[in-house]
């Protein structure tokens, strides 16, 4: 199918793409990579009056190790270039090692970090490993500019906190403590599918090597990413051997989640995926904390 007619704006920097989404009082839509608002607007789930494409506005497309605070990503700034960047893979490794997980290189080519966040696909990556990272989102109007943590940015099945005439504009991933390790593990019927579960995971060890603090994070099991505080609260001051990792995963599977059924999955094969997945991530984020600590000691 076509889409229905829509006017289209090419603005040339962030102030004039605010403006134009001002001006259209909630009937525009930004255009990022275009891999999911095309689709929709094809097949007329979406109908925008107007789009405003920000494909030429440069000032949206960074990533910088941020002097000293969290890493810095413009929201333009391509998946794939994510994905390749040293950057990111020495500040943000949990991002790093997700990003091949998302579709194919093809779409990554064209698809950006700030258009999937905005999407807030239940089913994608990056929604699920921002929350586990504890990342801010940093949201702009014509008038006003909110730091917003991705936990509030997520507020149900392809909704976000966005005001019509914000742009989602950064994103700003804090560095990992000391004695930390991370995992993202995800199963698909094929690679680069969506995936019918998904989870992200750090660990934080203390220096006695005990869980100081562990964050989980879901995909494909709600609305949203979806975080796993039981499963947090059975690590946590435990020592984290594999009959605690397995009660932690327990926790998760059974207590923090509820899966949806579809064609794709019983709600039963997920929370038992869930389960399964969430026992190796944490298993090889505890791993990478000992080593991390281990790093730590040898350096005094
Ligand atoms: C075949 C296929 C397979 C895919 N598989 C996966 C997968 O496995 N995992 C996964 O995570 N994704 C997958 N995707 C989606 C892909 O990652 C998209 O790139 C992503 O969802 C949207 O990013 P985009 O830049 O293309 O945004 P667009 O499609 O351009 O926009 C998406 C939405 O976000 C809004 N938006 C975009 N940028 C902003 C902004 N800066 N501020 C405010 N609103 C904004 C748009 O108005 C629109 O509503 C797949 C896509 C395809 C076509």
């Amino acid at each position: 199918m076509k889409p229905a007619p829509f006017a289209y704006h090419r603005p040339r920097s962030l102030e004039e793409a605010l403006a134009l989404l001002a001006q259209h009082g909630g009937e525009a839509k930004p255009l990022a990579g275009g891999q999911s608002l095309i689709p929709a607007m094809n097949f007329r789930l979406a109908q925008p009056a107007a789009l405003i494409d920000l494909n030429g506005v440069a000032e949206l497309s960074h990533v910088s190790d941020g002097n000293g605070s969290g890493l810095r990503i413009g929201a333009m700034t391509r998946q794939r270039v994510v994905e390749r960047s040293a950057v990111v893979a020495a500040r943000a490794p949990l991002l790093h090692e997700t990003m091949p997980f998302i579709a194919h290189p093809q779409i990554r080519n064209r698809g950006t970090v700030g258009g999937s966040l905005a999407h807030a696909d239940p089913a994608a990556e990056l929604p699920a490993v921002m929350v586990t990272a504890d990342a801010r989102l940093r949201l702009q109007s014509a008038t006003a500019e909110r730091w917003v943590p991705a936990a509030e940015f997520f507020t149900g099945l392809l909704t976000t906190a966005l005001r019509p005439d914000e742009l989602l504009v950064e994103i700003e991933v804090p560095a990992l403590a000391a004695r930390t390790g991370w995992a993202f593990q995800e199963i698909a019927r094929r690679h680069g599918d969506y995936a019918l579960v998904g989870v992200a995971a750090t660990v934080t060890l203390d220096g006695e090597g005990r869980c100081r603090e562990a964050r989980l994070g879901f995909l494909s099991v709600g609305d949203g990413p979806v975080l796993a505080p039981h499963a947090a609260a059975v690590l946590v001051g435990e020592a984290p051997t594999p009959e605690a990792i397995a009660a932690a995963a327990h926790a998760a599977a059974t207590e923090d989640i509820d899966p949806p059924e579809d064609i794709h999955a019983s709600a039963a094969y997920r929370r038992q995926l869930a389960g399964v997945l969430a026992r190796r991530a944490l298993t090889q984020a505890v791993q990478r904390a000992g080593a991390a600590a281990s790093r730590t000691t040898d350096n005094g």
